[in-house]
């Protein structure tokens, strides 16, 4: 009873007096219709209605993009989901996800023998394959390797090769035997603004001439049958130094060298035979790489002559692999183009005097192979076995010819020494290189061809680099084009443009996909050459616009710069915006000319709206010469990232240097600076320097001085890189050089003063080292500080400038001035420091000291120095001076 009194009250309150049944009948109806509802609305898309689911997505959405990018990026395969669309998203996510299986399929079928693996494999020379070489003269079919199954070398190079083009190639020699100049290589600067290292024996070849006794004939001594022959395989040091010994003894022998491109990206040095009168050698350059600069005390040698055929590339290939370089050469081409022969190849000259049918197929051989087959070892050594006897007789007959001065000999002799004197670089690619291709193949690209072309002539160039392998092996020319021409949508129709498919298409196959699908993004143009027609008309279309009284030689509507010279003002040519707007400089242009300017100056900085308006005239020649003093700026900021490089390697560069001399001339210790000092005064103490190296001709007085001059180099070279990186601090606007690298210039130039033997104008007397080390530095500091626009000029365009224009002119001094007593004339730090105790007294305006070298100054440098000015000074102050010299003339007193 009680409990159903409690229902009742209940069913009062909750069931509104219905029955359980119609309740819950109600219930389940209202959560029918809910299920119905929500069903109805399932979509995502709803959700996303809403802002705080769209949120929580948006983020998880980004978390998912950086976490699938960075597992890519970590595999070293580039996807750029960021800015994509999610179905895009996902196929690229496929892609990558194929390019990661690819490279899983192939480290599998590696790593379980399917595929041999050029790196790893185990040479095994009678497994390799051979194909089948077209049939010689004598009838007897010779044998070409493919490159596939040998190992590279490269692997175990000790010093690895150094493939990047943002580093010029560096000689690999350390002494310089033989020399007339002690070793310095230098870094020089070429007419392009290229960087390249001087050719350590450019000096010597310049100064080399026969011999009289080159200069005569000689009875023909014919080569010992091969039979006869001793053959001595150089494989290991000791045979090389018994070699170099032997070799030694000799008045000439004949080189030549075999190598390797296929399968390296700058190319192998391979085998190396060297031929005298009674032995072939055969040397294994794979084994003595780095051993084989010992060869210079025979090759640099000016009195043992070294004939070899066609030495153009074996010049640079000995520079770029050993470092060994070649004084006294005769090349036996250079000669049979001097005799006028008809034919001039090797082959031709061995029929032609030792009735040699050789069979050149050879050639082509991959050289790396080891051990070497039998046939390869007989091959190579006729190369260089007869050249003996062909210099015997093809020297006879350039004397018979010749007049009395023996022009056609010494001609040889000059072409020849011409070779040698040829530096090594390193292969260089830029933004047109694929047009060499593209001409030769006689296609027609329209622009997103040509875009494919570029993209991936440049992609195959940085995979060889990387690689190390050629760009022909990363992809040939002829897949390279047929991609291009076709460019495949699918990642598939790249692989259908390769028959058989490189390795390494296979794996890069994503970022090809990539550039070919960016070529295809390009708008479609037929490429027509433009030609001067073209620029006429479309600079005269500008005649009928504004105006009406149009007279073809009334030039006022046209560019003012019709040959396309930037300037300052130029509607519509915003490069200075940003310049003017720092300076709340406001500058506007009459509508229809050019000429006068609207120039907007505020007065005073603190009265703001206090303004003058004034309209000039600004002649085009004007606002080019502004524009220039701008350019550097402008283009300095670009430039700011390469120039740290430079400086990087220029140290790096002096750093090498110093190491390579026995004495580290950068750390060295006070009381060493000081007993060096004693040294110098003594002039009796033996300097510690390689003094075996100093003979040749004529051999200098005084080897210690070679030695200080050599050191004074490598000062002037840390000083000159100091200052660069001083300069470059003052160009970023920073206004203090550290307290370190003021010291270490300190130490630097009481080094330098030391060496160089002259009295320091920087103080006069000579208290304790520590004391003037000290006050050094502080000088110099001082003078980097305020006056670093005047050391900048002294030193920068006085010298740096002088040394990089005038590259040759060092070169070119006379021997005699190697010991010279005087400092030399490159660094003038001690008279720019002293110079400064009176600067204060000069204007600071002033921007050319005095003794300012015009001929030979950088002006890029100078610009800078000037454009430093520029930028601190408002630009209102800049068109004052005109405007008071204008105001005056028309009687307006001048403001302020
Ligand atoms: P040679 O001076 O004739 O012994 O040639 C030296 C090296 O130059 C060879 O080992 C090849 O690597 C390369 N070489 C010379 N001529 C050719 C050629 N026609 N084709 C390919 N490579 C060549
Ligand atoms: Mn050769
Ligand atoms: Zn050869």
């Amino acid at each position: 009873m009680e409990a159903n009194r409690v229902n009742g009250s209940c069913n009062e309150v909750f069931l509104a007096n219905k029955s359980v049944e119609d309740y819950v009948k109600d219930v389940m109806v209202c959560v029918r219709d809910c299920q119905k509802l929500s069903g109805e609305l399932a979509g995502w898309h709803h959700y996303r209605d809403y802002s705080g689911v769209e949120r929580t997505m948006a983020q998880v959405n980004g978390l998912l993009v950086s976490l699938v990018t960075n597992i890519f990026k970590h595999q070293d395969i580039k996807i750029g989901l960021n800015h994509h669309k999610l179905l895009d998203q996902f196929d690229m996510v496929r892609e990558g996800n194929d390019a990661l299986l690819e490279r899983i399929n192939s480290d599998i079928d590696e790593a379980s023998g399917l595929k041999k693996n050029a790196d790893a494999e185990i040479l095994d020379p009678s497994g390799m394959k051979k194909v089948e070489g077209p049939a010689t003269a004598t009838g007897k079919n010779v044998v070409l390797l493919a490159s596939r199954s040998v190992q590279k070398p490269q692997i175990f190079f000790e010093k690895k090769v150094d493939n990047s083009h943002k580093r010029p190639f560096m000689p690999l020699i350390q002494e310089k035997p033989n020399n007339i100049k002690p070793l310095s290589i230098m870094l020089c600067i070429d007419d392009t603004g290229k960087e390249y290292y001087s050719q350590p024996y450019e000096y010597e070849l310049q100064h080399w001439n026969p011999a009289p006794s080159l200069l005569e004939p000689v009875t023909p001594q014919p080569p010992n049958p091969i039979g006869d022959t001793p053959i001595v395989m150089v494989e290991t040091e000791e045979d090389l130094a018994r070699m170099v010994s032997e070799l030694k003894e000799c008045k000439e022998f004949g080189f030549d060298l075999e190598h390797h491109s296929y399968r390296s990206y700058q190319g192998l040095a391979c085998l190396m035979q060297i031929s005298t009168r009674e032995m072939d050698y055969i040397v294994d350059p794979l084994a003595l790489r780095d051993k084989l600069t010992i060869l210079n005390e025979v090759f640099t040698n000016p009195k043992i002559t070294k004939v070899a055929h066609g030495a153009d590339y074996d010049i640079l290939w000995l520079q770029r692999d050993f470092g060994v370089y070649v004084v006294n050469l005769f090349d036996t081409h250079q000669a049979s183009i001097v005799l006028e022969y008809p034919h001039r190849s090797l082959a031709a000259l061995l029929s032609r005097f030792c009735k040699i049918e050789a069979n050149k197929v050879y050639q082509r051989a991959d050289w790396r192979i080891r051990p070497l087959p039998e046939d390869f070892i007989s091959y190579a050594r006729q190369d260089s076995h007869n050249l003996l006897y062909i210099y015997d007789l093809m020297r006879n007959e350039l004397i018979q010819k010749g007049n009395k001065l023996n022009n056609l000999i010494t001609a040889v002799y000059s072409r020849s020494a011409e070779i040698c004197m040829k530096r090594y670089e390193k292969p260089i690619v830029g933004p047109d290189s694929h047009m060499e291709i593209y001409r030769r193949s006689r296609k027609t690209f329209n622009s997103r061809q040509m875009f494919a072309l570029q993209a991936l002539y440049l992609w195959r160039d940085r995979v060889a680099r990387e690689q190390d392998e050629s760009p022909e092996y990363v992809l040939p020319k002829h897949m390279l084009l047929q991609i291009c021409e076709v460019l495949p949508k699918e990642m598939q129709g790249i692989l259908a443009c390769c028959n058989p498919i490189p390795s390494l298409v296979k794996t890069e196959l994503l970022t090809m996909h990539t550039l070919i699908r960016e070529a295809r993004q390009q708008p479609l143009l037929d490429i027509k050459p433009t030609t001067l027609e073209n620029q006429l008309t479309s600079c005269q279309a500008s005649d009928d616009v504004g105006s009406e009284l149009i007279n073809r030689h009334d030039l006022s509507q046209c560019e003012e710069n019709p040959v396309g010279l930037p300037v300052l003002i130029n509607p519509g040519d915003n490069l200075l915006g940003d310049l003017f707007e720092e300076h709340r400089i406001r500058v506007a242009l009459k509508e229809l000319s050019q000429m006068f300017a609207c120039i907007k100056t505020e007065l005073d900085h603190k009265l703001k709206g206090h303004y003058e308006l004034s309209k000039q005239f600004i002649s085009p020649f004007e606002r080019y010469t502004t524009y220039m003093e701008m350019k550097p700026f402008i283009e300095g900021e670009k430039k700011k990232g390469a120039d740290q490089d430079r400086i990087q390697r220029i140290m790096d560069h002096f750093l090498t240097l110093t190491e390579n001399t026995e004495r580290d001339l950068v750390a060295e210790k006070e009381d060493e600076v000081r007993a060096y000092r004693q040294e110098d005064a003594n002039e009796q103490t033996p300097v510690p320097l390689n003094l075996q190296n100093l003979s040749f001709n004529s051999v200098p007085e005084e080897p210690q001085e070679i030695i200080k001059s050599h050191e004074r180099q490598i000062t002037h070279q840390a000083i000159d890189s100091f200052l660069e990186s001083a300069r470059m601090t003052a160009d970023k606007g920073q206004d203090t050089v550290t307290q370190g690298e003021a010291e270490r210039v300190g130490q630097l130039l009481l080094h330098f003063r030391n060496i160089s033997g002259s009295p320091s104008k920087l103080r006069q007397g000579s208290p304790s080292s520590e004391e003037e080390m000290a006050d050094v530095s502080k000088e110099v500091k001082k003078t980097t500080k305020r006056n670093r626009k005047r050391v900048e000029k002294k030193l920068v365009l006085g010298d740096e400038v002088k040394m990089r224009k005038d590259k040759n002119k060092a070169a070119k001094r006379s021997s005699t001035e190697v010991p010279d007593e005087s400092p030399p004339k490159r660094v003038k730090v001690e008279d720019a420091a002293s110079e400064e105790e009176s600067s204060d007294s000069q204007s600071e305006e002033s921007d050319e000291p005095a003794g300012f070298d015009y001929s030979t100054a950088d002006y890029s440098i100078f610009q800078k120095a000037k454009l430093k000015a520029f930028r601190n000074r408002p630009i209102h102050e800049k068109f004052r001076a005109k405007r008071v010299k204008k105001n005056a003339k028309v009687g307006i007193p001048s403001l302020q």
